[in-house]
């Protein structure tokens, strides 16, 4: 009988599900939706993602993973559950090998847990590896050479900031600034200037269309709907990306500081790679228009996104899995 391995890309956003032969099966966001009275799941992924912040009372949507910690550990567990089921159920014919990539800042503790609940779903072996090598990874970086490679990954809960030499990181840093922060940033500040009240979707559909980091990366404008915070009635404005730029700026130069500082704090030889090599910046942050150019800019270094910034872990752990050797130690 042959197993087929499976790798999941455990993220604070998004989950997704790489089995081998086969490519990306499942892609859904992380959200489990939760019955009040009852605190049975109703629904995971995509079907709970549709409830959040339009819920009933007796019905609570929440991401497990927000943060990048694990805010709701039985959450998280129907959530792996369901997700190895739903890719088992159509795939599997034996036991399969699984590599959980999970968000840095988790605890031992809580590594273990979800080490023990995918064991649970009947996996022959499980192995855990840290999100910024597998990013790397699947980002096309060769880190098994004694050289330099820095990864920036930019999710939606964490950034993740690492270099990696010898396969192994060499030094990283993780901060709680990433996409929600961002959507956040655009939430107050059309509070703030226009006393317009929109929800996290809007944001986040504000930051896919017009988001940017970078003087002059992008001209557009937008149209916002939200309530007036004054009459409390609908209202619509017309938003610029120059005002995003604004509003995004201060968590953006968090970002590109704590990335200065990793790259300061490196070993001379291996910053040298990296002055030739780059920084390669993943997750879906990558896609905000100037990234690349912000830390470019202030990093003096050349920086490149990578090909495919939301799939690039994922692919990262179907990589591994093909190179065993660089995960079971
Ligand atoms: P995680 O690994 O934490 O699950 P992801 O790498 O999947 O996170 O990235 C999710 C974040 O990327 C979210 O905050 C989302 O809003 C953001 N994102 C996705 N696509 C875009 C885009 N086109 N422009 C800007 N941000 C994006
Ligand atoms: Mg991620």
């Amino acid at each position: 009988m042959f197993s087929k391995d499976i790798g999941i890309d455990l993220g604070t956003a998004n989950v997704l599900i790489h089995v081998k032969g086969e490519g990306i099966v499942l892609n859904e966001p992380s959200v489990v939706a939760i019955d009040n009275d009852t605190k049975k799941p109703l629904a995971v992924g995509t079907k709970a993602h549709e409830m959040l912040g339009r819920t009933p009372g007796k019905v609570k949507a929440i991401r497990p993973l927000k943060d990048g910690v694990i805010a709701d550990f039985d959450a998280t567990e129907i959530m792996l559950n369901h997700f190895i089921k739903e890719v088992n159920g159509k795939t599997f014919l034996s036991k399969p090998r699984i590599l959980i990539c999970c968000p840095s800042n988790i605890t031992q503790v809580e590594k273990n847990a979800i080490k023990e609940a995918a064991e649970r779903t009947g996996a022959k072996k499980v192995f855990l590896e840290e999100e910024p090598k597998v990013a790397a990874v699947g980002a096309g970086m060769d880190i098994s050479l004694p050289s330099g490679n820095m990864v920036v990954d930019i999710g939606g809960g964490t950034t993740d900031i690492a270099i990696l030499s010898l396969g192994e990181i060499v030094n990283c840093s993780s901060i709680k600034i990433a996409g929600n922060t961002f959507d956040n940033d655009i939430e107050k500040y059309i509070k703030e200037k226009y006393k317009l009240l929109i929800g996290d979707r809007t944001a986040e559909n504000i930051k896919f269309a017009i988001g940017n980091v970078f003087p002059d990366s992008l001209k557009e404008k937008m149209e916002v709907r939200g309530r007036d915070l004054i009459t409390g009635l609908p209202h619509t404005i017309t938003i610029c990306s120059e005002e995003i730029e604004e509003a995004l700026r201060e968590s953006a130069y968090i970002i590109v500081n704590t990335a200065k500082f990793v790259l300061e704090q490196t070993p001379p030889e291996l910053a040298a790679d990296i002055i030739d090599k780059g920084i390669v910046i993943t997750g879906g942050g990558a896609l905000i228009k100037g990234f690349d150019q912000l830390l470019n800019y202030e990093l003096k270094v050349p920086v490149r996104i990578a090909n495919s910034p939301l799939t690039c872990v994922v692919e990262g752990t179907g990589i591994l899995l093909n190179n065993i050797h660089l995960i079971d130690r």
